[in-house]
């Protein structure tokens, strides 16, 4: 416990929510005066090494929703959201002369470039600033897992079952909101998306993912998913489709960008569970979010070999980088009508189905030979959901040197046919006259 008379400033990251956030309730706890920061860093509008802008048009969109939901939700609590488009180790020490700040709050990251940025920051403050930072993107915390980092499974599998067996899964964050006097003057406002070099646009009308950013938005849809239309009662059997929002939860967008916890899916699925029933399909999701905590492991355990063309498993393939067939596959012109259907939905909206991904992935690394990276900087792009862990372990895992022990590729035309049988997706998304 900190002295109360201090102040504590949350520098929210990919931790975008007021519910269940660690920093924010433990800064809340702590200290008598919170503020909370938001920080758009330019490094991540600008182009990457194979020339694809890092954060494209449809998560910009996304986050700026999501910024907007923040700030009000953190203005009902009486805590003021301070919004800077600078980098945070140019900004961060200003603030804390300005309103003395004591200790800092944040998620704690560990990829190559939030280590940067991280470290940076701690460069420049002096280090009676304490800096608290929390591992709160996880189901299972670090801290209850039954494995160390460095001995994670190489197989999905072993580390799920040592997990649900031996880990429990904690409860929520509770928020202690702050008296109105803590609210400080705030001449900072959320650009637009022009302000950001973007044109507005509007969602496209066959897009699977048309929801809006932020906390309220992720409650709203969990809310609908799980007890309005009972959905995640079906979730099993659906979730390998391609059309319409409810073949799957949506959640992936709001996780990655912090707006919901993966603990608060968890609790909720177990309150349908209790008032409603269990089946298959209430564990899979639950199943599939430790599929997600799995690659985050994975990539505390190998690091920037995530990054790497040969992967955690040091592999030595000869791999493509030819700009021609990048970008028929980017087009949506390949000679596969199933992978040119999805990669025109991802272009046209931001989004596309787990199976979708699985099947150009495949056909990208496996079928084309193409650097593997490439695809995976691609996605990064335009995904709404891009979360670094899932994206570059799903796709090392795509590409045969991650944590596919079977090393499978997709037949595509088989894949087509069984998950588009009457060709309604690629009906969807290939017809000459849509765009
Ligand atoms: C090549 C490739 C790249 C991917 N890139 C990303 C990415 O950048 N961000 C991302 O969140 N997911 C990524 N995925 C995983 C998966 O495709 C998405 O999480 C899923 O399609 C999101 O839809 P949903 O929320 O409706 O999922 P649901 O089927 O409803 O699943 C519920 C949740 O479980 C998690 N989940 C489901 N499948 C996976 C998986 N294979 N890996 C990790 N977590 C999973 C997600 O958090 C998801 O929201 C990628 C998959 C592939 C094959």
């Amino acid at each position: 416990m900190q002295n109360k008379k201090t102040t504590g400033l949350v520098w929210f990251k990919n931790d975008l929510r007021v519910n269940d956030n660690m920093s924010l309730s433990n800064a809340c706890k702590n200290h008598e005066k919170v503020i909370a920061v938001y920080f758009l860093d330019p490094r991540q509008s600008k182009k990457d090494d194979y020339g694809f802008i890092k954060t494209g048009k449809f998560r910009t969109k996304f986050l700026l929703e999501t910024l907007s939901d923040l700030k009000h939700t953190l203005q009902q609590l009486n805590i003021s959201l301070l919004v800077y488009q600078t980098t945070p180790e140019v900004k961060i020490t200003d603030l804390i002369e300005t309103y003395k700040i004591s200790n800092l709050y944040c998620q704690k990251e560990w990829t190559q470039e939030e280590l940067i940025v991280i470290n940076s920051v701690k460069d420049k403050i002096s280090p009676e600033v304490k800096i608290n930072e929390s591992y709160d993107q996880f189901l299972y915390h670090p801290e209850d897992i039954p494995i160390q980092i460095n001995s994670i499974p190489q197989v999905f599998t072993a580390f799920r079952k040592k997990l649900e067996k031996y880990a429990t899964i904690r409860e929520v964050n509770k928020i202690i909101p702050k008296p109105k006097n803590n609210l400080v003057n705030n001449s900072t406002v959320i650009p637009t998306l022009s302000d950001l070099g973007f044109k507005d646009f509007t969602v496209h009308s066959n897009s699977a993912f048309p929801f809006k950013g932020g906390e309220t938005e992720a409650l709203k849809r969990l809310n609908n998913y799980f007890f309005e239309t009972k959905k995640l009662g079906f979730y099993k059997k659906t979730r390998n489709g391609l059309i319409g929002t409810d073949y799957s939860s949506k959640f992936s967008s709001w996780l990655a960008n912090g707006s919901i916890s993966a603990r608060t899916i968890y609790w909720k699925v177990k309150e349908f569970e209790k008032h409603n029933y269990k089946n298959e399909s209430t564990y899979w999701l639950i199943f599939e979010l430790i599929w997600r905590d799995y690659f985050k492991y994975i990539s505390l355990k190998y690091g920037s070999k995530l990054f790497k063309i040969g992967g955690i498993l040091d592999k030595n393939y000869s791999w493509s980088s030819n700009p021609k067939a990048i970008q028929k596959w980017i087009d949506g012109e390949t000679s596969e009508p199933f992978v040119n259907a999805n990669m025109l939905e991802l272009k046209h909206t931001g989004w596309m189905s787990n199976r979708g991904r699985q099947n150009v992935a495949s056909y990208f690394a496996k079928e084309l030979e193409l650097d593997w990276r490439i695809g995976a900087a691609y996605f990064e792009s335009l995904l709404i959901d891009y979360d670094v862990h899932s994206n570059y372990g799903n796709w090392m895992y795509v590409a045969g040197v991650g944590n596919d022990p079977r090393d499978r590729k997709f037949n595509v035309k088989l894949q087509a046919e069984r998950y588009d049988a009457n060709g309604k997706f690629q009906n969807t998304w290939l017809q000459p006259t849509l765009f």
